[in-house]
């Protein structure tokens, strides 16, 4: 098998790429395979482009069986763009609480308002009119554009990338952005011009399903026969792998200050930032790696958050680790000083710099959490401390 110079477009020459023969040979099987094994999930039911937009979204860094009660969910309570718009971003929130990478949340609102406000409420077809919208790259707008709007453009995430490294037995390490734009303008010749849906359908699922990270199945899969990796005997070893990611540890006192009468007090993290617009436990950095002494705690919630704290105590630890973030986070609990308001709860701090706004809830369960602040309420509870009990339903921001 040859490897042939291909040119897209003026100026920008793909570096490695199958012959003619093969590029037809990878769609006619492909698409041949999918039709008979394609997994039957709720965004392929129907050609909606908000809903497959939406699947794009949740699915990116996100398991399929994790995305799908949120994707029903979401859709049953936004069923349309302009729903999603005239919402509140609070609202949105809660309902993707637990999905993780909230930022995609934001954008998502944020490209549904832009939709209403400068499209007429209609999702665009092109793919550089998308491109143009908060939280599409170029993975984003091909998905819809070629699967909602059968546009001949490639959609190229992780999977897809390893499945081209493989079948290439390209030894280059895609994450460097020269190669991934490279084996874009490769995919763009893979593209046919009818079906290039499910053509790019088909390429993630079979990443998905058969040329998996560690152990591809190759003798059920539909390319073994133009595949140089598997020709090679080792396939496993494309991509290149990179070397481990390199969390930075961070550690946290975390805060459950309560009142005369129960209630819980939860800070809303700024935007942007990490857990934008989120709920949680006020909390403050320290230097770690050993816990503060509650001396220490007192001075870091009277400077950072202007609260007054007697009864400290230290309830328990949690760990939570992020893609790049190592955190630990100790509890502790105390009760907020200086009752001077007639009903006998102390007057709520000032907003604190740290947090878009503050509240005291009877019901911190019903603001949209981050999941650390989950797991936070969960280990407090667990260590049975002082706090609201779980399960109360409707808005707790009072
Ligand atoms: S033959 Fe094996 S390595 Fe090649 S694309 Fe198929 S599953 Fe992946």
């Amino acid at each position: 098998m040859k490897q042939t110079l291909k040119k897209t477009n003026p100026g920008s020459a793909v570096k490695l790429n199958l012959c003619e023969a093969d590029i037809q040979s990878l769609r006619r099987q492909l698409i041949r395979w999918f039709s008979a094994a394609k997994r039957n999930l709720p965004w392929r039911q129907h050609r909606d482009p908000y809903a497959i937009w939406l699947s794009e979204v949740m699915l990116q860094q996100t398991q399929v069986k994790t995305v799908i009660p949120y994707y029903n969910k979401f859709l049953t309570r936004f069923p349309d763009i302009r729903s999603l718009a005239r919402a509140d971003i609070a609202e949105v929130l809660t309902l993707w609480a637990g999905l993780g990478y909230y930022r995609r949340a934001h954008q998502l609102h944020a490209a549904a308002r832009d939709i209403l406000n400068h499209h007429g409420g209609v999702m665009p077809s092109e793919f550089d009119r998308l491109l143009s919208l908060p939280g599409f790259g170029p993975y984003t707008a091909g998905a819809v554009a070629s699967i909602a709007f059968g546009q001949r453009v490639p959609a190229v995430d992780g999977n897809v990338l390893r499945v081209m490294t493989r079948l290439l037995a390209d030894g280059r390490d895609i994450h460097q952005p020269a190669v991934q734009r490279d084996l874009r303008r490769t995919a763009e010749t893979w593209v046919p011009p009818r079906r290039t849906g499910d053509f790019n359908q088909a390429l993630m699922e079979l990443g998905a399903t058969i040329c998996t990270p560690r152990n591809p199945i190759c003798t059920r899969c539909p390319l073994g026969s133009i595949c140089r990796a598997r020709r090679k005997g080792d396939p496993a070893q494309f991509p290149r792998r990179t070397p481990t990611v390199d969390r930075r540890t961070l550690y946290l006192a975390a805060i459950a200050v309560t009142d005369g009468s129960g209630k819980l007090f939860m800070a809303q993290r700024r935007s942007p930032g990490l857990w934008a617009g989120l709920w949680e436990l006020p909390s403050v950095t320290t230097p770690g790696p050993d816990a503060p002494h509650v001396r220490e705690v007192i001075k870091l919630a009277a400077e950072h958050h202007g609260i007054h704290l007697t009864a400290v105590r230290r309830v328990t630890d949690i760990v939570h680790i992020l893609t790049h973030r190592h955190i630990t986070v100790w509890i502790y609990q105390g009760r907020a000083a200086g009752s001077g308001r007639k009903r006998g709860r102390p007057a709520p701090p000032p907003t604190p710099t740290d947090y878009a706004a503050t509240c005291w809830t009877a019901h911190p369960d019903a603001l949209p959490l981050s999941v650390l602040a989950e797991k936070q309420l969960a280990a407090l509870r667990a260590a049975e401390a002082d706090i609201p009990a779980a399960g109360c339903a409707g808005r707790g921001q009072e």
